[in-house]
């Protein structure tokens, strides 16, 4: 797989159909696979913000998981977004018995995404879960499932340290940060209609429901800024 990379951070160039595929290799085989879900405000963080820029680094497989991440990575990348990938790796997992761990968010948002999807897909394993505020034995609870895939929602950028930090010990296949995922997952907050997140208006749509991200506006602009002037040189 090879990648590409959007003012400095790596954008892999992947389709969804084969990252899927990718996965399954992966549990089949018992190899580790870290996945990251880069949107313009991680970009932005990692400019400024060696830390970020390292912890960013040390993963294997990079989603264009914004539309202008994804445009201004070019035609080769496809957009996926954690939460249609995540959804994704459920639907799969009824296929091949996959078993999945849900790390993060509230106990009621964790256990609403979890009824949600398993509604979808009944024949999905559910190795274990846990919510995002608890820190104790999480790894051993993980171990002690069977894993092989954990979803990691705590948010940025707790989840990519945690990630980095215990993601070997657990003994899963894959870990993937998710974000607010089973918040939307579960049906709690909103996603966008279809025809906003083709505009590329999707975060205008979140900051209408979650006020405090007004203070993301700043990252968006100059994310934009940032792009422009590459693409001019
Ligand atoms: N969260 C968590 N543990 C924490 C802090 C936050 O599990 O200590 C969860 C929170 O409940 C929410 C998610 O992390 O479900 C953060 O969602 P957000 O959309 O803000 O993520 P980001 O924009 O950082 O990707």
């Amino acid at each position: 797989m090879k990648n590409t990379s959007v003012l400095g951070v790596p954008i892999s160039m992947i389709n969804q159909r084969q990252l899927l595929k990718m996965i399954d290799d992966a549990v089949r085989s018992g190899q580790q696979m870290t996945i990251v879900a880069v949107n313009a405000r991680k970009i932005v963080r990692a400019i400024h913000e060696p830390e970020m820029k390292r912890l960013l680094m040390g993963y294997d497989v990079f989603l264009a998981d914004g539309l202008s991440v994804a445009r201004a990575a070019g035609p080769m990348t496809e957009r996926i977004t954690g939460v249609d990938l995540m959804e994704e790796i459920c639907r799969q997992s009824a296929r091949t018995g996959a078993k999945l761990f849900f790390y993060g968010a509230t106990e009621e948002n964790n256990l609403a995404a979890r009824k949600k999807l398993k509604t979808a897909y009944p024949g999905m394993r559910i190795a274990g879960h846990c919510n995002g505020y608890e820190d104790e034995d999480v790894v051993e609870k993980i171990r002690e499932s069977g894993a092989d895939v954990v979803f990691v929602a705590k948010g940025t950028p707790l989840q990519e340290k945690w990630i980095m930090k215990h993601g070997k010990s657990t003994g899963a296949s894959i870990l993937m940060g998710g974000g607010g995922a089973f918040d939307v997952l579960g049906g709690k907050v909103k996603r966008a209609p279809g025809f906003i997140q083709n505009m590329g208006l999707e975060w205008l749509y979140r900051m209408a429901w979650e006020p405090k991200r007004f203070q993301q506006i700043p990252e968006l602009l100059e994310f934009r800024r940032l792009v422009k002037k590459e693409k001019s040189r």
